[in-house]
C-alpha cells in the first residue's frame, strides 16, 4: 500500500512514466507517484520516494517536520529566555 494513484490509474495511462509509477516527481522529474502531501496540507502532487520522505522531514506540517520545527521553535525560545 503506497497511498498513491497506481491502483486508480490504468497501467497505460499517458501520465504514467511506467507500470511501477503513476506520476513524475514534481521536484526532480524522476518517475514517482502521485500522492497526497505527507503533511496536513490539502495538496496532491508527484513525488519520488526520496522527495516524499524529504518533504515529510523538512516540511513544517509533515509528520516528522512538525516535531523538528516545534522543537526548533522551543529551542529558540529557550535560548532567549533561559539565560
Ligand atoms: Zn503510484
Ligand atoms: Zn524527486
Amino acid at each position: 500500500m503506497k497511498n498513491c494513484y497506481c491502483d486508480a490509474l490504468p497501467y497505460n495511462h499517458p501520465s504514467r512514466p511506467g507500470p511501477d509509477f503513476c506520476a513524475m516527481c514534481d521536484r526532480c522529474g524522476k518517475p514517482g507517484h502521485l500522492r497526497h502531501h505527507p503533511g496536513a496540507v490539502p495538496f496532491t502532487g508527484g513525488y519520488c520516494d526520496f522527495h516524499y520522505r524529504l518533504t515529510a522531514v523538512i516540511h513544517p506540517l509533515g509528520p516528522i517536520g512538525i516535531f523538528l520545527w516545534t522543537g526548533a521553535a522551543f529551542a529558540i525560545v529557550a535560548f532567549f529566555f533561559v539565560r
